[in-house]
């Protein structure tokens, strides 16, 4: 056993088998074992398990292996409901039971906010309160975005990437989405083969469809479908943009398929977005709705909302619920208070909280977004909330730094005072992964409110964050992670900060 090179010699090369019990997770939800020292870094592997695996890859001190054979099954496995669980890139956890699912996920944001963050371990446990588990951890996805291809035998197919490929594995019938989803792409992919229509192709650029999105209001049954198409007016002599009813020469298979696809129950909407870009990016900016409305609506917190097909919403919205209330649990609002709500999306929390707060500024960088922020307020009678398009760290300062120089202290369009508006007394933020940018960071800390309340999807940028607001004179006071994306490593948090002191 061993590979040798001319450098350094390991203790095991590629193709070896070797027995290893897993003694540990990783943050991927990986398997790792330990052989006299030498990590193993076993994808599929449990906690528990006694496995047999092959060396993948390896490296002086550790290798990557493949699961060949589960030898002794760990208390915690069970068997996986899904039958691509293992190829498929979106779930990791399924062979994992569910009760070990939540304390990985406990364990990995204490970790990072450990060893990322910098802090105290002790201190971290003792303010840290339990994750918050679903009760039903199955079909909870409102959204999903399936890419379209073909198969090795020519058939189409629809479905999710292999873990970090892009090669898709067939499954219309996810279990953590909807029930509609199968039914939905059945419909097109029918369609696409009665009438050559090619899927995209990655690697030409050629092909038409794309993706296709399909997005369900759990409280109001709406669903919503926009097809993601490579249309380029040149290559394609009929117009796909055209709504059903115009007189142009729009193609009798689009007529076809919106009328096949308006007969599944509860569509709402069904559009075109125009994606031409060699790009990862899933949805093109352009949307042109076929048929119905441009919108589904959902209701959340007791609110209603309207939901472009470009606007974030959350995935999860049973789930989100609960983090949306303990978020405003955090802020503690007496319906007097000044809060900004950054990274807003469609105004969720925004709307939420401005139920029980003073007044509520919303910013959020998708123009769609915050037009449908705007309506929502409006629709759900809140006269207290107000809007801002623009990215975080360029609005927040803009605002400061305008206040700052403005005589008056009124703000115009909200009738507040601008001091008050500058130095809130809540902000909260719901950045995407990469966190919150440096200069929203500075602007906060210049703001000095009272709490900052900070959701997060993603706890290493989370970790990175909280130690630049804690070194700049707040505490953390509570931390609690809440599983929104069952069955994957990803996770979500709400963390509490105090201000502890005044800087500026
Ligand atoms: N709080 C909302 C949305 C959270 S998702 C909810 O719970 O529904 C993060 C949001 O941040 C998305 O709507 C995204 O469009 C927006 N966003 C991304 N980068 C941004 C930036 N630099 N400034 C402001 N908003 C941004």
């Amino acid at each position: 056993m061993g590979k040798k090179t001319e450098k350094e010699e390991f203790a095991y090369g590629k193709g070896d088998l070797c027995t290893v019990e897993i003694t540990d997770i990783g943050n991927d939800g990986e398997g790792i074992g330990k052989i006299d020292g030498y990590t193993l870094f076993v994808k599929d592997a449990v906690i528990g398990d006694r496995t047999k695996v092959k060396i993948m890859k390896a490296k002086k001190n550790y290798a990557y292996a493949h699961l060949e054979e589960v030898m002794e099954p760990s208390g915690d496995r069970v068997k996986p409901l899904c039958s691509v669980s293992r190829q498929c890139g979106g779930c990791q956890t399924q062979s994992m039971s569910y009760e070990r699912e939540l304390k990985f996920k406990q364990g990995k944001v204490r970790n990072n906010l450990v060893r990322l963050g910098g802090f105290d371990g002790d201190f971290i446990d003792s303010i840290m309160e339990p994750i918050i588990g679903m009760e039903e951890p199955w079909r909870y996805r409102n959204k999903a975005q399936f890419p379209m291809g073909r198969d090795k035998e020519g058939r189409i197919i629809a479905g999710f990437y292999a873990g970090r490929t892009h090669s898709i594995i067939p499954v219309t019938d996810c279990l953590i989405g909807t029930a509609e989803n199968k039914e939905i792409l059945d419909i097109i992919i029918s369609h696409m083969e009665k009438y050559g229509i090619e899927p995209y192709d990655e690697a030409t650029g050629n092909g038409l469809l794309r993706h296709v999105l399909i997005r369900k209001g759990f409280v109001s049954s709406e669903i919503m479908v926009c097809l993601v198409i490579n249309y380029r007016k040149d290559k394609i002599k009929v117009d796909v943009t055209s709504p059903v009813g115009d007189n142009t020469d729009y193609i009798v298979c689009q007529r076809e398929l919106v009328s096949d696809l308006c007969k599944v129950e509860g569509m709402t909407s069904i559009s075109v977005s125009i994606n031409t870009d060699k790009t990862n990016v899933i949805m093109g900016t352009e949307i042109h709705t076929l048929w119905g409305k441009d919108t589904i609506s959902d209701t959340l917190c007791g609110l209603k909302f309207e939901i472009s097909p470009l606007s974030f919403y959350q995935v999860n919205p049973v789930q989100a619920e609960k983090l949306y209330g303990q978020a405003i649990e955090y802020a503690g609002l007496t319906g007097k208070e000044t809060v900004w709500d950054l990274y807003c999306g469609i105004g969720t929390i925004t709307l939420a909280m401005a139920k029980a707060a003073g007044h509520v500024y919303g910013v959020e960088i998708i123009p769609d977004a915050i037009r449908d922020a705007r309506n929502n307020a409006i629709r759900n009678g809140i006269d207290n909330a107000s809007f801002l398009c623009g990215k975080a760290e360029e609005v927040l300062p803009e605002f400061y730094e305008n206040a700052i120089r403005e005589g008056s202290d009124r703000d115009d369009e909200t009738g507040i005072s601008l001091t008050q508006a500058i130095h809130p007394d809540v902000i909260v933020v719901d950045p995407p992964r990469k966190g919150c940018d440096q200069d929203c960071i500075d602007t906060m800390l210049k703001m000095e409110p009272a709490k900052i309340v900070y959701v997060s999807c993603d706890s290493a940028t989370l970790a990175r964050d909280l130690r630049l607001l804690a070194d700049g004179g707040y505490e953390l006071a509570a931390v609690r992670p809440c599983d929104m994306f069952c069955h994957t490593v990803h996770v979500e948090t709400v963390a509490l900060l105090k201000r502890t002191a005044t800087k500026y």
